[in-house]
């Protein structure tokens, strides 16, 4: 059974004939720009002209001009056509989407429940999207070179026969270059301005990368890919065992018989040292999508991918949506980073976009990581994927770990005293070290020594963090800024505890215990600014003794003097009640671990915890996932949770939470035949009060029917309903 409006509903529809009929002119039908979900289906409008499908169109709704996509032609017989109306306007004279694109987007919008308009307006890049009326395409004045007989001084004519030559020029430069004399040859008509379309090209420093030669099991694990009869690998490579270098190889190998490659890489995982070394590989072959690029910068590798310009692609996230039109090979490293999941409509995974992708090319598709999502390791298991590893670092020896037991240990500022030990040596050494701890600001918590109030965020209900460097309170949820008078808002008091300890308090610590050290904090604070993650790291290589940071120095970096990982708050993570916190948790600290002893000088990595025996604990002493990946899946049987069941949370938010209540109550009975668990209360959001329904199934497909039937029966009301398909996290 399909819910109505799926896929199943789409591919009916575009497979209909196109029939012209003598006295009426042609009829489409179109997907409009709606926010209600319930409205996601095509709707009828005539037009004069012949319209295809994937092309951006405007059509009168309610009153309204409203954006919308052509579907494909509608059948007229069943309709009144005096009701029709034409369609308003026409924005593309070529279609936006391929067909792939197209089937991709339905395939999106059935299976994460959300509308075609939401996933048509994330797969395509800013400047192109739905509701744009034109793509805005930025222009640059450029120099054009013409004949003129006006006389020029001598020094204007001398330059003048040194500087034509460079002409057509980037106005911006030519000013550089020719100073004062650009006016003249201006005004006396020696060159005149023209509108140039920018192509933003931007700089990466050049580092020569060659190939190099291939260990055992890098070879093993690239003849097993390349000779496999299967389609999906999950590539299980310990931390440091070179996997970066077997992608390369895959993908010259899929670029050399003529076809395109696809790798993705997580939100921060994409340093400009990744893109030279990929980019000094591939040369001029390639093209770069990210989050943190302009629109028109987004725009224009959109094009040179579309152009087939280009054979490979490299970004993050949003990279999974390019316009390919012979896609050999998919690679996707750290599949299991968080980043691969949309947080808004629609909030797909990358993951199974890249699966869908490669089966319509009849592509590989590789994952790839050190600590795999347990779904994927699960799915590997059973041989829905085929398992390839790489057990051994290229450095021969993994990290020495070692637990510190904070029951018994007499604590310095946050450190036992193993550890600064460990670091002041390093330090002897010139070596460098990393230290973990995953939660930014100076306070976490700011509490009134007087009444014992916490102090909140209005909007999320959820306690406030203090960051000095800018002397005020932030919400780590909605990222809200509150200004702070030390004064207590329930009592007036202006004594707080200070207890805790966030990233910025710990640079001030650390600074004070080693004020010889070259310290370097990177969190999301101190890498707002574009580019600042890069600059930091940069700046750690070439001089930094510490570097010191939340869970993003805990992701890829390859630095091969650091000896020394030092995890502060271990057990930060396990106390969380969301069901994977243990997998994050383990894969942040085997992933942090993963960055000591790199090269040839040994790692050491020491982790505080008050649960040292704690199985995620006693997995990374190992570097045993196996191991871990046994416990956890049997927490995850017992407690029913993925990848035994599949789930989706249903969010009912309002001002009145009754009211919110009182929806959920009535959308779980009419989800009866699944289970459902709540509704619960959770955190505020925008002020508005939430509850939340959990719905578990073992059917992937019998999920999304009853969510979708869901959405068009449920009486519609002013509660606003979120569905989130395979949430990574119940709380979000
Ligand atoms: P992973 O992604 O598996 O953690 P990387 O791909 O970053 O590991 O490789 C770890 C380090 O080993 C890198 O500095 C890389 O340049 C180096 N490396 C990879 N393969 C080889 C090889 N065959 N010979 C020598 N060094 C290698
Ligand atoms: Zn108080
Ligand atoms: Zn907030």
């Amino acid at each position: 059974m399909h819910p109505p409006f799926s896929y199943s509903h789409v591919i009916y529809l575009h497979t209909l004939p196109i029939s012209v009929y003598n006295n009426f002119m042609p009829l489409y039908n179109v997907w409009i720009e709606h926010s209600a979900l319930d409205l996601n289906q095509t709707f009828t409008y005539s037009s004069e002209s012949v319209l295809q499908r994937g092309m951006r169109v405007k059509v009168p709704f309610n009153h309204r001009d409203l954006g919308a996509v052509i579907m494909g032609p509608a059948e007229p017989s069943s309709l009144d056509q005096t009701k029709i109306k034409p369609i308003s306007e026409i924005i593309d004279e070529q279609p936006l989407l391929n067909d792939e694109l197209f089937d991709l987007a339905a395939y999106i919008s059935d299976t994460y429940v959300s509308s075609m308009m939401s996933c048509f307006k994330t797969m395509l890049p800013p400047a192109l999207r739905p509701q744009l009326r034109h793509a805005p395409i930025v222009y640059e004045d450029w120099f054009i070179r013409q004949e003129s007989k006006q006389p020029l001084t001598k020094k204007g004519q001398e330059r003048w026969t040194e500087l034509k030559e460079l002409l057509p020029m980037k106005a911006s430069e030519f000013r550089k270059l020719a100073k004062s004399h650009a006016k003249t040859y201006l005004e006396k008509g020696y060159i005149k301005i023209e509108k140039r379309k920018k192509r933003p090209e931007a700089m990466f420093i050049e580092k020569e990368d060659q190939a190099v030669a291939l260990t055992l099991e890098q070879k093993t694990a690239i003849q097993t890919i390349l000779h496999s009869k299967n389609d999906v690998f999950l590539l299980h490579g310990v931390t440091g065992s070179g996997k970066t270098e077997v992608f390369m190889q895959l993908a010259k190998q899929a670029i050399d018989q003529g076809k395109q490659v696809l790798f993705l890489v997580p939100e921060i995982g994409l340093t400009p040292m990744m893109i030279s070394r990929v980019r000094s590989r591939f040369k001029q072959n390639i093209a770069i999508y990210h989050s943190q690029m302009s629109a028109s910068e987004k725009y224009h590798q959109y094009q040179k991918v579309k152009n087939d310009e280009v054979q490979i692609v490299v970004g993050t996230r949003s990279a999974c949506f390019m316009p390919f039109s012979n896609l050999g090979l998919i690679l996707m490293d750290e599949e299991h980073d968080t980043s691969y999941k949309q947080d808004s409509m629609p909030r797909y995974h990358t993951r199974d976009v890249v699966l869908w992708r490669g089966k319509r090319h009849h592509c590989k598709v590789v994952l790839a990581s050190a600590t795999p999502s347990l779904e994927s390791y699960a799915r590997a298991y059973r041989n829905v994927y085929e398992l390839v590893e790489l057990k051994h670092r290229i450095s021969k020896t993994m990290p020495n770990i070692h637990m510190i037991d904070l029951r018994e240990e007499e604590m310095i500022q946050g450190f036992s005293k193993q550890l600064l030990d460990a670091i002041a040596l390093r330090l002897q050494k010139k070596e460098q070290v990393i230290l973990l701890l995953n939660r930014r600001g100076y306070l976490p918590v700011v509490k009134c020594q007087n009444c014992q109030e916490v102090i909140t965020c209005p909007d999320c209900g959820i306690a406030l963090s203090y960051h000095k460097s800018n002397d005020s309170l932030m919400c780590h949820c909605c990222g809200t800024i509150y200004r702070f008078d030390h004064t207590c808002p329930h009592c007036g008091s202006k004594h707080f505890f200070d207890r805790g300890m966030g990233t910025e308090k710990l640079e001030q610590h650390i600074a004070a215990l080693f004020p010889q050290a070259h310290i370097i904090r990177m969190d999301a604070d101190s890498t707002r600014k574009k580019d600042a993650h890069t600059k930091l790291l940069e700046q750690f290589e070439k001089e930094g003794d510490i570097l010191i940071g939340t869970q993003m120095v805990a992701k890829g970096l390859d630095f091969p003097n650091v000896t020394l990982v030092g995890i502060l708050q271990a057990d930060a993570g396990l106390v969380r009640t969301d069901y994977r916190a243990n997998e994050i948790a383990y894969e942040m600290i085997e992933q942090a671990s993963g960055r000591a002893g790199r090269a040839e000088k040994e790692g050491e990595v020491m982790i505080q915890t008050f649960d040292p025996h704690h199985y995620v604990m006693e997995s990374v002493i190992h570097h045993n996932y196996k191991e871990f990946f046994a416990k956890e899946m049997q927490y995850r049987h017992l407690g029913s949770y993925p990848p035994y069941v599949f789930m989706a949370t249903i969010v009912f938010s309002h001002d009145d939470e009754q009211k919110a209540k009182q929806v959920a109550v009535k959308a779980k009975q009419q989800l009866h035949d699944a289970r459902v668990l709540g509704p619960i209360e959770i955190s505020m959001r925008m002020k508005k009060k939430r509850v939340r329904l959990l719905v578990k199934d073992k059917d992937r497909r019998h999920l999304e029917t009853i969510l979708w039937k869901l959405v068009h029966e449920l009486e519609r009301s002013n509660v606003k309903m979120e569905i989130n398909m395979h949430p990574l996290m119940l709380e979000e």
